[in-house]
């Protein structure tokens, strides 16, 4: 068989951005191949029978402060200018998370909330988004109290069940997704530029493929056989080095798909569960497009341990000794001319959609034809 000039490992978002960047940008041919049946990777969704715009890996919403991100993107769809807002059910309350000043006059009397308001706002600003490490760390009385009292009922639960470990252990990047806002903006995210493709993720990754230097490979796993002249590898780096220095920990998550024949199920896209059930989170997929149906769609999320050949790779755990893990093995790949590794899986980082596309264009600014 001919060399293949660029092979590309994985049609996710980053595998699929390398490809149209050299497609394009440098008219070369490439070839991406996915060892799944589908494209799009984890951001793939399908239309089911109801007309609903479901997530098989769980609930995906584009959000970017990047403009040069939302602008490639925006070449390959319209959006649906969905905002997305998420619920958590505290004390028998659905409140605002990330935890806001709105949730705190939900769930306090208002003799006491506004008192609470006040020292917030004294303390961080209008408007500041504050861990909930630093909160802890106030010396108020009352500031005290909303800090232990958010702590338990937002973060404690919710934490161990997603990732098997005490807050402490936690990387601070990881916590840092989710601060407490002080603000009435009930919005998850704050970007400017947020949506989902009007069409869905897997059509916008479908038109982003279709190019005349790009074949796309499915079902197609990698293989040491194959021959390229240069590699762009998006899967996991441990799996490409066979494991040689143990396998790279990853937290998985088992979805529950449940359909019901009525034709809404929940007040938010996604209301989580900190302190009830096993399971997380529960996502409506109709909110994301606003699809018309009498049915509805839903998914539990239940957190669990990555093992290799029984289940997906969805979170890499941030923690020494495992980015060491991970070191070890970009050194080894260091030696190996004309090779990449990108994407959630090659850098072993939580990436959010933008972020593994900013990846990948800043991997070719630097690279020469
Ligand atoms: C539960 C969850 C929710 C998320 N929600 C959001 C969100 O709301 N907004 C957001 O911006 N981001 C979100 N993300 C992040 C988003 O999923 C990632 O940014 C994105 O999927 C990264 O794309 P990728 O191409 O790097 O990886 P992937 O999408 O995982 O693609 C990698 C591809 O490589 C293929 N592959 C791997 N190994 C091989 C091999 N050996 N041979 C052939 N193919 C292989 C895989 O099959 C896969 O298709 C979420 C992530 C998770 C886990």
């Amino acid at each position: 068989m001919a060399k293949i000039k660029n092979l590309i490992v994985g049609c996710g978002f980053s595998g699929v951005t390398v490809a149209r960047k050299i497609a394009e940008d440098f008219g070369e041919k490439v070839v991406v191949i996915d060892a799944r049946e589908h494209i799009a990777g984890n951001c793939y969704d399908y239309w089911d029978g109801n007309r609903i715009c479901v997530h098989r890996y769980g609930t995906h919403i584009f959000h970017t402060n990047l403009k040069e991100i939302w602008d490639f993107v925006s070449r390959f769809t319209k959006w649906y200018p969905y905002q997305h807002k998420v619920k958590g059910l505290i004390d028998g309350q659905l409140v605002p998370i990330p935890f806001n000043l709105n949730a705190l006059h939900q769930l306090f009397p208002e003799s006491i909330s506004s008192r609470m308001e006040l020292c917030l706002l004294e303390k961080f600003g209008f408007n500041k988004k504050v861990s909930i490490l630093d909160l802890q760390k106030v010396k108020n009385k009352d500031l005290n109290f909303l800090a232990e009292y958010i702590y338990q009922k937002v973060f404690l639960e919710y934490t161990t069940k997603q990732w098997a470990m005490k807050l402490d252990e936690i990387d601070s990047s990881v916590l840092g997704r989710v601060p407490v806002y002080v603000s009435r903006d009930d919005r998850y995210f704050q970007d400017k530029y947020q949506g989902i493709p009007l069409e869905g993720y897997t059509k916008l990754i479908s038109k982003i493929l279709d190019h005349p230097n790009i074949d796309v490979r499915l079902s197609t796993p990698f293989s040491k056989s194959m021959e390229y002249e240069r590699l762009f590898y998006t899967g996991a780096i441990d799996e490409f080095f066979d494991y040689r220095f143990g396998q790279l920990p990853y937290r998985s998550i088992k979805l529950d798909f449940i359909e019901f024949p009525f034709s809404r199920f929940q007040d938010a896209a996604v209301i989580n569960y900190p302190c009830n059930y096993d399971f997380t989170r529960i996502g409506e997929y109709k909110w994301f497009l606003n699809n018309q149906s009498d049915k509805t769609v839903v998914s539990y999320e239940y957190p669990e341990s990555f093992v290799l050949g029984e289940n997906e790779r969805y979170y890499p755990i941030i923690k020494d000794k495992n980015v060491e893990l991970y070191n070890r093995y970009l050194d080894l790949a260091k030696d190996i001319p004309n090779i990449y590794f990108l994407g959630r899986l090659g850098d072993y980082k939580y990436y959010d959609i933008d972020k593994a596309i900013e990846r990948v264009i800043k991997v070719f600014g630097k690279r020469k034809k």
